[in-house]
C-alpha cells in the first residue's frame, strides 16, 4: 500500500498576495462597512477588466442577478428564459420578482444555452434572457444578442463562472444588459461572499446604485422614494477583490496551463468527452468538467467514487433545475438531461501541482484499463 496521500479538493483559494495586507488595512483605518477606498477602486478595476465603463459591487452573486432584474424592471407579468443546467441562483433569481421561469435545453458543442430553443420559447410576455457561461465557457452571444434585438428582450450574462472569457474576441460581461459576476470562495477570485454587475449604461448603472442602497435620495439623506435594498459590499470584501485583481491575469494563466495537461491526459484515454470549446471562444476552466460516455468501463458515479477513495475530490455536474421541486414542470431537455447525468467536474483550484494532476489523470488511466 502507498502511503496515505492528501486529499484534493474540487476548489480551494489562493489568497497570499496583499489580501492581508489590504483587510488590516481596513481593520486600521476602521473603514470595515459599505463606505471606503477598496470598493470603487474593485469596482474601477473590474470593469476595466470587462472592457465595461461600469461595475456596481455587492454582497453576493445572486443578489447581483437579482438587482439586474429589478433594475431592468422585470416583474410578475413578465417571462425570463433561461438554462436548466445552471446553478439555482439563476432561476431563483427570476422568481424574487415573481417572473416566469422559462427554461431552454442546452446544446452539446458548448454545454451553455442552446439559442435555437430559446427562439422556440419567446412569446409575447417574455423580457429578458439569462445566458450562463457554464463553467467557464461563455454562452454564444453573438447569436444571443441577434435574437434578444430581433425580439426587443433584454440579456442578462450570468458570468459568475467565467471571469475573464471571451466570446468573439470580448470578454464575457460586456455583451448584455447588465452582467452578473460572483465572487464566492470556489470561484475565480474571491472576496469571501461578494458579486459585481457591469454595464455598458450610466442611466442602469445609477439605477443600481440607487436600488442597491435602499433607494435612498441622493439629494436627500433617509428619503426614499421606493423599495430598496441593502447589497451593498463590504470594504472588507473589496480589499480582498483589489489584491484578487492584481493577479487575475495569473490565475488565469495559470488555469489555462491546467487545461492543457488535462486535455493532453485525457485525449488518450477512451472513453472520455473533454470540455467544449468553441472555435469562438476562450473559455477559462472554471471547473474543469468531463463527460463519462456510456462505452468508459464505469458509470459517472462509479468513476466519483473511485475517485473518492483515491483521494480525489469531485462533483457531479448540477441536476437540471426543471428536475427539482420547485421548479418540476415535465418538461423533456434531452441534452441538459444527458450532459447533467454523465458530467463531472474536476479539482480546478490554482494551488494544484503538476503531480497532483498526474495523480488523478493516473487514477483515470486505471479506471480505463
Ligand atoms: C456561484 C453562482 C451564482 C451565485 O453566486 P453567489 O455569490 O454564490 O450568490 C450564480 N450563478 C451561477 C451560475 C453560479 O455559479
Amino acid at each position: 500500500m502507498d502511503q496515505p496521500k492528501e486529499f484534493i479538493p474540487v476548489y480551494e483559494p489562493l489568497l497570499n498576495g496583499k489580501e492581508e495586507e489590504y483587510v488590516l488595512d481596513c481593520l486600521r483605518s476602521g473603514w470595515v462597512s459599505s463606505l471606503g477606498k477598496y470598493i470603487p477602486q474593485f469596482e474601477n478595476l473590474f470593469a476595466q477588466f470587462c472592457g465595461v465603463p461600469y461595475g456596481v459591487a455587492v454582497c453576493n452573486g445572486t443578489v447581483a442577478l437579482h438587482l439586474a432584474l429589478t433594475t431592468l424592471g422585470i416583474g410578475p407579468d413578465d417571462e425570463v428564459i433561461l438554462p436548466s443546467l445552471t446553478f439555482i441562483a439563476t432561476a431563483n433569481v427570476v422568481r424574487y420578482t415573481g417572473a416566469k421561469v422559462v427554461f431552454a435545453d442546452s446544446e452539446e458543442k458548448t454545454w451553455t444555452i442552446d439559442v435555437a430553443d430559446i427562439r422556440r420559447k419567446v412569446t409575447a410576455r417574455t423580457k429578458a434572457i439569462i445566458p450562463v457561461h457554464l463553467y467557464g465557457h461563455p454562452a454564444d452571444m453573438r447569436a444571443i444578442m441577434a435574437l434578444a434585438k430581433e425580439k426587443g428582450l433584454y440579456v442578462i450574462e450570468d458570468a459568475a463562472e467565467a471571469h475573464g472569457a471571451m466570446a468573439y474576441g470580448k470578454r464575457v460581461g460586456s455583451f448584455g444588459n447588465i452582467n452578473a459576476f460572483s465572487f464566492y470562495g470556489n470561484k475565480i477570485i474571491t472576496t469571501g461572499e461578494g458579486g459585481m454587475l457591469t454595464c455598458n449604461d450610466a442611466g442602469l448603472t445609477e439605477r443600481m446604485r440607487f436600488l442597491r442602497d435602499h433607494a435612498m435620495s441622493p439629494e436627500k439623506r433617509y428619503w426614499h422614494t421606493e423599495v430598496g435594498y441593502n447589497y451593498r459590499m463590504t470594504n472588507l470584501q473589496a480589499a480582498l477583490g483589489v489584491a484578487q485583481m492584481e493577479r487575475i491575469d495569473e490565475f488565469l494563466q495559470r488555469k489555462y496551463a491546467l487545461a492543457d495537461i488535462y486535455n493532453e491526459g485525457f485525449s488518450q484515454i477512451h472513453g472520455i468527452t473533454l470540455p467544449p470549446k468553441a472555435d469562438w471562444a476562450e473559455p477559462v476552466y472554471w471547473m474543469y468538467s468531463i463527460l463519462i460516455n456510456d462505452d468508459f468501463p464505469f458509470s459517472r458515479d462509479e468513476v466519483m467514487k473511485k475517485l473518492k477513495e483515491a483521494g480525489i475530490d469531485s462533483r457531479p455536474f448540477f441536476y437540471p433545475i426543471h428536475t427539482m421541486p420547485p421548479y418540476e414542470n415535465g418538461q423533456s431537455l434531452p441534452v441538459t438531461d444527458n450532459l447533467s447525468r454523465r458530467g463531472i467536474n474536476l479539482p480546478s483550484s490554482i494551488t494544484l501541482t503538476t503531480s497532483d494532476l498526474k495523480r488523478i489523470l493516473d487514477a483515470f488511466r486505471q479506471m480505463a484499463t
